[in-house]
């Protein structure tokens, strides 16, 4: 199977402080036997690495902490991996846990104080409303390894 996957789970440094958040769990899908395609939403979008770090506000728009304004760049990020997903036959996605981009389920409050609340980041959510099975690297599905 194809699963779609954040770049930065496979050693790539795409985050906001131009690390990577590497997971031999992931990594361990592609033993598995499946095919990873990895997508950084926020890179897809045109953003550089290192950023500012960005977070998602109640009102839907998501500002770096100095109070730039970069919805559109996540949001263009956001269609790029949808239509990357489609062109590969995802039904998976696996996606960084609490990402602005990524998250699913539960990502930062948007006061850039390490809280979390529950809601999705913005490719995340355009790949759920698809239909696309999204889940984070702490809810990996027993099945995907058998
Ligand atoms: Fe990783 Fe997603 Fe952030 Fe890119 S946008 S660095 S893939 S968590």
């Amino acid at each position: 199977m194809n699963i779609l996957v954040s770049h930065c789970f496979l050693g790539e440094p795409c985050r906001y402080d131009g690390a990577s958040r590497l997971d031999r769990q992931v990594i361990e899908l592609h033993r598995a036997g499946h095919n990873l395609i990895p997508v950084c939403p926020e890179v897809l979008g045109g953003l550089d690495v290192p950023r500012s770090p960005a977070e998602l506000q109640t009102d839907g728009r998501v500002l770096t902490q100095d109070g730039q304004d970069v919805t559109a760049a996540y949001l263009a990020g956001a269609k790029r991996v949808l239509e990357i997903a489609r062109e590969n036959n995802c039904a998976v996605a696996v996606l960084k846990a609490r990402s602005p981009s990524c998250g699913c389920g539960e990502i930062y409050d948007g006061t850039f104080t390490h809280r979390v609340k529950p809601g999705w980041g913005i490719a995340a959510r355009l790949l759920a409303d698809a239909g696309i099975e999204v889940m984070d690297e702490e809810h990996l599905q027993a099945s995907l390894y058998l």
